[in-house]
């Protein structure tokens, strides 16, 4: 009954999706998207496009998305935004975050996206145009991988912390105190592969075309390279999404070491309390800025 309910809702969620996106604009984009795609197909093969095109899409994706970031430690105007403005970043701590992403990158999941291929292949995922889901599908199918994801790196996560075990994998990941954007994937190469599965359940289940791998792989790093900026700046669209944990969320991680181990989303922090120390920081923060603000008056 239940699972007849859900199913109904989401039907009918899918409905009123599709009817609000026939009344759209045509998306401007979608012609020279469509004919890119083509040219890719005709010329690449399915290997070249599954594993030297998965290689692209996450290098330019992960490096563009660090250079607001980055630019931000040279704007004096953004600097009210950095949430530990006590601890700048350094040429030198980037240049070996770098140098250890370089590494992992290539040495660590290159060869897991050289598997992407024969999953592809397993699985009879479509490469084609006309397979393609629908902007709105690919949304959904990209919350979805998300909600896992971040289920999985909550509990593992939380894991790593344990005193036993955090000396030897997960405290290269909490090297750097204040985070910044590129630090998102510096961490042991054990860490990358443990943490890094919860990436890959939401595709087992529900990839239905090759697309939906980059497009995740964008939106995971999209959030990733956010939480660990170090900055919070407003407006920022990624708040839309509901029960988004943001940067000042993960910062505080760094900062503290205990508590936010989520990626995404709150609620299972919420849950089972290991937001408690964050929500007593930030009440303590408004008082003291009420206290300041007071004073100014
Ligand atoms: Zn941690
Ligand atoms: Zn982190």
């Amino acid at each position: 009954m239940a699972m007849n309910d859900s199913a109904n809702i989401l039907n009918s969620a899918y409905l009123a999706v599709e009817y609000i996106d026939s009344f759209l604009p045509d998306n401007p984009l979608q012609q020279p998207f469509k004919n890119a795609w083509n040219y890719m197909l005709d010329n690449y093969t399915k290997f070249q496009i599954a594993t030297w095109g998965s290689l692209l899409v996450h290098e330019v994706s992960y490096f563009l998305l660090c250079v607001p970031g980055f630019i931000f430690q040279f704007i004096p105007f953004m600097q009210k935004y950095k949430i530990q403005p006590d601890k700048p970043e350094t040429w030198e701590k980037q240049w070996k975050c770098f140098k250890t992403l370089l590494f992992n990158h290539f040495f660590i999941q290159l060869p897991l996206i050289c598997g992407t291929y024969y999953f592809t292949e397993y699985f009879n995922i479509p490469y084609g145009w006309e397979e393609m889901p629908r902007w709105y599908i690919l949304v959904g199918q990209c919350f979805g991988c998300a909600v896992i994801e971040d289920a999985w790196h909550y509990f593992l996560h939380r894991l790593l912390h344990h005193k036993r075990i955090y000396k030897y994998i997960h405290k290269v990941h909490h090297e750097f105190v204040s985070p910044f954007g590129m630090q998102a994937e510096y961490a042991h190469p054990l860490e990358t592969l443990i943490l890094g599965a919860g990436f890959f359940i939401g595709i087992v289940v529900f990839c239905n075309h090759v697309v939906l791998l980059w497009a995740w792989v964008i939106c995971r790093l999209m959030e990733t390279i956010d939480v660990h900026s170090g900055y919070d700046v407003p407006l920022n669209p990624l708040h839309l999404v509901p029960f988004y944990a943001g940067a000042r969320f993960h910062d505080f991680h760094h900062m503290n070491f205990i508590g936010n181990y989520a990626s995404t989303f709150t609620w299972w922090d919420r849950l089972f309390g290991t937001d408690s120390q964050f929500i007593a920081y930030q009440e303590k923060e408004r008082k003291k800025q009420c206290v300041t603000k007071k004073k100014a008056n």
